[in-house]
């Protein structure tokens, strides 16, 4: 007997989707602009409910690299970036030929450390450069500790690019994620909260800015009759197609955050029979998590050969995904000639955590199947 494979997050579409997508190929809208992505801006902005403007996107990365530019940050420039997450927070910092400067989590919410942020911004202020940019991220649907880093990147003067690719839905003291940064992006991936197939979006709250990241990202073409440069351009603007998907998804985001909730509800009861494993949980009552992914650390001195006997037999015997922590960045190959200012929380948490199957679409035989699963291993 062969189950069917469990996944960590999939798509999980509510049903309009194809309405939207058919209005588009009815009306021709077959491009990388049109009524969708129009009303796909503006549902965001809705759902988002400060006073923002939002410019949908090709790819969360893409929406990264334009708050980067748009920020000044260029070549030789220094960013301050959270080490633990996925690449794509800090690849677009070496598109723009300027270095990384990565920074520890701390333990409350797996994100910036803020106490190491200023000690690094001092540091690098003190070598001779003041950092450009701050890249913060709300890791796996937590937001991170937003009035410390607000505090000391107005101290600095240094604006904070808000990664709110993993938290659509969460909020920090009553206020949406994505709405937090100086600049602040999203991501419509297919294994996020919901998605358009792959997209992003940049947030501000500046209509300026929305204004010349779109034209960035439409090859930055100047007002004139004939195809006019005087910048360099960017594909990168969210196709009609795709938007209509994500006008459907709007419809059911509200649903999608109560559901990713319940599932990290059920995770609770689960482990609260295993002492040793720690279920990440918002630290406070200001803090209010999508709970994109549910996860959990091993919190003993063998926790990573638990941590991988888990995730291995869950794979192997029962075909159900489960995956390590995000690697941090200052452990990866690629960045390895990059600054660093911290200690191991982060890699810690990578050595020791899994992320569990936490998509909206999980059924009652589905999750009964992860616990009697977990229950037997452990
Ligand atoms: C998914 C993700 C991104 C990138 O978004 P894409 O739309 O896949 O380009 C950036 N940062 C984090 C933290 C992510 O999880």
């Amino acid at each position: 007997m062969k189950n069917t494979k469990i996944w960590l997050s999939s798509p999980h579409m509510g049903g309009n989707e194809q309405k939207y997508v058919q209005q588009a190929f009815d009306a021709n809208w077959v491009a990388p602009l049109g009524p969708n992505v129009n009303l796909f801006e503006e549902k965001i902005q809705e759902y988002l409910k400060e006073d923002v403007h939002v410019a949908a996107l090709s790819s969360g990365t893409a929406a990264l690299h334009l708050a980067l530019i748009l920020a000044g940050v260029e070549r030789d420039d220094e960013v301050i970036c959270q080490s633990m997450t996925f690449s794509a927070s800090a690849n677009p910092i070496a598109y723009q030929g300027a270095k990384p400067v990565f920074i520890d989590s701390e333990n409350t919410t797996w994100n910036l450390d803020p106490n190491i942020l200023e000690e690094a911004i001092k540091d690098r202020i003190a070598k001779g450069k003041k950092p450009k940019a701050i890249v913060a991220v709300h890791l796996y649907g937590m937001p991170y500790q937003h009035s410390e880093i607000k505090e000391i990147s107005e101290r600095y003067e240094i604006p904070v690019i808000e990664d709110s690719a993993e938290a659509l839905g969460s909020s920090y003291n009553g206020k949406m994620c994505g709405t937090l940064g100086d600049f602040s992006i999203l991501s419509f991936n297919g294994n996020k909260i919901i998605t358009t197939s792959g997209g992003g979006a940049l947030v501000t709250k500046d209509k300026e800015i929305k204004d010349k990241a779109v034209f960035l990202a439409t090859q930055a073409r100047d007002n004139a009759p004939h195809y006019q440069h005087s910048h360099i351009g960017y594909n990168y603007r969210l196709s009609n197609i795709s938007a209509g998907i994500g006008c459907g998804q709007m419809e059911v985001l509200a649903e999608r955050v109560k559901q990713r909730r319940m599932i990290h509800e059920f995770y609770r009861e689960l482990f609260a029979d295993f002492p040793e494993i720690k279920l990440m949980e918002e630290p406070n009552e200001k803090y209010h998590s999508n709970f994109w992914l549910s996860t959990i650390v091993f919190d003993t001195f063998d926790g990573y050969e638990k941590r991988e006997h888990l995730r291995t037999v869950l794979n192997n015997d029962f075909n159900i995904e489960t995956r390590p922590l995000w690697k941090p960045m200052h452990m990866q190959p690629v960045f390895e000639k990059a600054a660093y200012y911290g200690g191991e929380v982060a890699q810690e948490l990578f050595m020791k955590g899994l992320c569990l199957p936490s998509g909206s679409n999980l059924s009652e035989e589905e999750l009964e199947r992860i616990q009697n699963a977990v229950k037997a291993v452990l």
